[in-house]
């Protein structure tokens, strides 16, 4: 039997909706199949990386973070997505769009190396996914959102609120949600952390739903107050993966304990249907300190999710089967 159609999407796939057979275990990588190309023209979404872990002030390592969460990506390929119960890739069109050269050599051009970048994707009307790197890439990617659609709202899942006071010149991954507020990049007033259970002085305006808050009051809570929050407005979700707690996602940079689980966080995101997502990242995936690939495995699968919301504004019809709330 022939089976000359099927394997290796990567690079043959010719349409940009749909899917064929693939080796699980075999075949060129990218993320969830998708076909790699820097062709825009009909393009829903493009993922892509941007491999910069320069940032970082404890374990380095997510510059390698993209390249796991593609290989962890295989499985989240093949069946239809639950809950959902369709196959985004019948009604969004996605490439893997590669990755986002960056000089770690030269740090003064990083910054505008991810907001070229990005702002390529924008121009061409097309939604960026972007796997991390460190969480400093955020940044760079609001600076061109907001150069784009105005200040957004920003819904940011994370272990820390990235708000401590710098410079404003500074690389570092822990400081640049407030610099962006300074900037006018990120409507604060409709902007929220969740998972957050490190200290800081101020909120700096954010409203705080902490770890141990989330914990307390549930996943529905959470939801609700995430969608009061941030109300009919443009939205970009970052999501860094140390909001999970280390035992379901030890491999990250700065873990901290206390954290949501996998299931939690994946309940949360499943909830944020409907929202105007302007962009999104998952990030802080350092496949160096992860065991077998439990972090990459919830990353992709928080992207994977997050493109189903798009599939369902675009259209797409759930069919759950069996009981889920
Ligand atoms: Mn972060
Ligand atoms: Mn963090």
């Amino acid at each position: 039997m022939s089976n000359t159609e099927n394997g290796d999407q990567a690079f043959r796939k010719t349409d940009l909706l749909g899917r064929q057979p693939e080796m699980t275990y075999g075949g060129a990588l990218s993320f969830l199949r998708r076909r790699y190309s820097r062709e825009l023209d009909g393009v829903d979404v493009a993922v892509s990386g941007v491999p910069y872990d320069g940032a970082v002030t404890y374990r380095p390592g997510a510059r390698l973070g993209p390249r796991a969460m593609r290989a962890a990506s295989v499985q989240l390929a093949e069946l239809k997505a639950f809950p959902f119960g369709f196959d985004p890739f019948d009604t969004l069109a996605v490439v893997d769009y590669g990755d986002c050269f960056v000089d770690p050599h030269h740090p003064e051009t990083i910054v505008e190396a991810v907001e070229a970048h990005i702002t390529t994707l924008l121009n061409a009307g097309v939604f960026p996914l972007t796997l991390g790197g460190d969480h400093f890439i955020a940044y760079p990617i609001l600076r061109a959102i907001a150069a784009q659609h105005g200040p957004v709202a920003l819904i940011h899942f994370d272990a820390h609120p990235d708000t401590w006071d710098d410079d404003g010149e500074r690389l570092d991954h822990g400081s640049m949600f407030l610099r962006a507020k300074t900037e006018g990049l990120i409507d604060i007033s409709r902007s929220c952390q969740v998972g957050i259970r490190t200290y800081n002085d101020s909120d700096h305006g954010f409203d705080i739903l902490s770890a141990p808050w989330v914990h307390r009051h549930g996943v529905d809570a959470t939801i609700a107050a995430i969608r009061e929050r941030v109300g009919p407005g443009k939205v970009y979700l970052t999501f860094d993966i140390d909001c999970l707690d280390p035992a379901f996602a030890p491999g990250t940079g700065t873990p901290v304990a206390g954290g949501l689980s996998s299931a939690q966080a994946l309940d949360i995101v499943r909830g944020l249907d409907g929202l105007d997502l302007v962009g999104a990242d998952v990030v802080e995936v350092s496949p160096a300190y992860d065991v077998s690939e439990i972090t990459a495995i919830a990353a992709a699968t928080i992207a994977h999710d997050i493109l189903c919301l798009l599939a369902l504004k675009k259209g797409a019809v759930a069919k759950p089967v069996g009981r889920l709330r």
